[in-house]
């Protein structure tokens, strides 16, 4: 996968529509987690692909964007950063 971050599998960019089928079912309760995990190998991607000098431009929509699309994040993982409850609509 690295370190252009293609799928081992098809060869399209990572994380694929398999990839990401995988992925939510792997973290199917921890959606936060899979979030966590995400965030981290964007970082990753980023530098791999700034070290060879590739397009970085739409990157964070790849690996982030798509988990608002299918649902967006189970509440405690969204503005949980104040240290304060969050009020509820
Ligand atoms: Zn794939």
């Amino acid at each position: 996968m690295r370190p252009l971050w293609r799928c081992r599998r098809c060869g399209c960019p990572w994380p694929c529509s398999p990839a990401r089928l995988a992925l939510l079912v792997e973290y199917k309760d921890a959606r936060s987690s899979l979030a966590v995990s995400l965030s981290l190998a964007l970082a990753d991607a980023l530098d791999d692909l700034h070290r060879l000098g590739l397009d970085t431009g739409g990157v964070h929509a790849r690996f982030l964007g798509w988990l608002r699309a299918r649902g967006g994040l189970p509440p405690s993982a969204e503005g949980h950063n104040c240290g304060k409850p969050q009020a509820r609509a």
